[in-house]
Parts: C-alpha cells; structure tokens; sequence
C-alpha cells in the first residue's frame, strides 16, 4: 500500500467520465491509471485518490454514478502493452466489463473481480479443455477453472471471476489473455477434437481458504482441511458446513458458493432440488 490512496474502476467509460468531472469541480485531487492501447478492451481509465476524496464523491454525486468498487492502491509492476490488443474474425468475448473489484477474500493484499461479458463462452469450453490439461471444466455447470500462475480464474458462459489479482493492471493483464485465449482457440477449433470431460479439480488448499478455518467440527470432520479434501473428492455436501453460511462469515459465502459451483456442487437444500 501506497500513502494510502485507493483505486476506485467503473463497468465503462462512461461512468469514469462523471465521477472524473465531478471530481474537477470539487477541486479534489486524483491521478488516472489508464489501460490504453493494450488493455483497453478489458477495463476502463480508473481513478487513484485519497478515501477522503471518495467520501466526498460519492456525496455529491450520490446514485448519478456507478462504481464498480474500490480497494488499497498498489503501484503495478506491469505496463500496459504500446500496441493496440489483438482483433479476432469470431469474437466470442465481445465487450467486457468489471462489475465487481474488492479485496481478496484470502489475502487482503490481492484483489478480485466479477467481469461480465457480452459474448458467450460456453462453446469454447471443451476446445479449452483440450488445449489447458491442468483446468477444471464442469459441463453440467459449465464452468472452467484454472490458475493463472498464482491467480484463479472461473470462466461461465457470460461472467468470469478472477481471485488473487496483484492489481487492477494486473486483472487487465490476465483478462486481456482470457479475451485472446478464448478467441484463438474458438478460431481453430474445427482443427480440435472437443472434450466434455472433467480432468482436473482445484487444489483442497482453495477451497479451505473459503472456509471459516475454525475447526469446529459442525460439519463432522475434525477440521476445515479435512472437510476441504472431502469437499473435492465429492464425499460430502457444502451444506454441511453451517458456519460458511452465517452472518459472521458472510464475507466467506459467495466465493464459496462460486467455488463449489465450479466443482459441481450442488448447494441446494434437498427439498429445492429437481
Ligand atoms: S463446519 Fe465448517 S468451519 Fe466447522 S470444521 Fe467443518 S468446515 Fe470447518
């Protein structure tokens, strides 16, 4: 963290461009960190400033502004590519936008993003598959995780969530190879054989991270490590772990959920299902 400043990122320009404006006529200081030329198609120009001067924004322009969220500002160690990104014949990405930024639930040092896309990805999903050995592709919940190196990644039909991100230039960076992977095998896969199979599952460390982690035994197991291996194995139900679902780890719940969808999970209560 840097003197304390945060990162505010909207869903398009548009929204960056009011609270910019706002922000000029208030006199209040700020800074842009841009994704232009190379990450332009995956995030949008985002405003660095002091909390006091978010207060004060969001004040004046009370619900006139979307904001996709803000966390601790952390100068970048990557600079956005000089030349423009990649165009493709089939775009099956289309135009990409993060509704979510907050920090990470595991490491509040790393960010993490829900980005929704105007294309859809669910026909990529088993070309990917045999082109990424190492990711999890669930086709009943159509899913797709993977690590990008330290990074997790669920690719949905329309919706991608990215956990463990160093920064917002560096979310660009993995969504911007999202956007290019998916297009380039989309565009070879008449020369691909398709596979709907499930060869990988995310380590059991990931889904302890989402865990209460106080071993308290509710679900059976002695702790949250062991519920964690069971979990991935499919031995047991998600909904053994009461504490993940109350009030006092709320914080826990979506990404667990998310998590546990990628597996193929159901979370539903018996009598909800079918
Ligand atoms: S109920 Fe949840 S918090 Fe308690 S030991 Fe099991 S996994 Fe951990």
């Amino acid at each position: 963290m840097t003197g304390g400043r945060e990162i505010l990122t909207f869903p398009c320009q548009g929204e960056f461009t009011k609270a910019r404006a706002c922000l000029d006529r208030l006199a209040l200081d700020y800074a842009v960190i841009s994704p232009q030329p190379g990450f332009s198609r995956v995030g949008v120009d985002s405003l660095v400033l002091e909390p006091e001067a978010r207060v004060s924004l969001f004040r004046e322009v009370g619900a006139e502004v979307i904001c996709s969220g803000w966390v601790d500002y952390q100068p970048t160690r990557i600079t956005a590519p000089t030349d423009l990104p990649a165009t493709f014949p089939e775009d099956i990405v289309g135009a990409v936008s993060i509704v979510v930024m907050a920090p990470c639930i595991a490491d509040s040092n790393k960010i993490r993003l829900i980005v929704h896309i105007a294309g859809n990805l669910s026909g990529v999903f088993p070309y990917l598959n045999v082109e990424m050995p190492q990711a999890m592709y669930v086709r009943e919940t159509e899913t797709f995780t993977y690590m990008d190196a330290h990074r997790l990644v669920t690719l949905y039909p329309q919706r991608i969530t990215l956990a463990k991100a160093d920064d917002l230039v560096d979310a660009w960076h993995s969504l911007e190879k999202i956007r290019c992977r998916a297009n380039d095998t989309w565009g070879r896969r008449h020369s691909l054989a398709p596979n709907w199979e499930m060869r990988q599952k995310p380590p059991a460390m990931e889904i302890y991270k989402r865990l209460p982690r106080t071993n308290c035994g509710v679900c059976g197991e002695k702790t949250c490590l062991a519920f964690a291996l069971r979990l991935r194995n499919g031995e047991v139900s998600p909904l053994l772990c009461a504490p993940v679902f109350s009030e006092e780890h709320r914080q826990l719940r979506i990404p667990f959920l998310e998590l546990c969808s990628s597996l193929g999970l159901s979370t539903l209560p018996p009598f909800q299902k079918g």
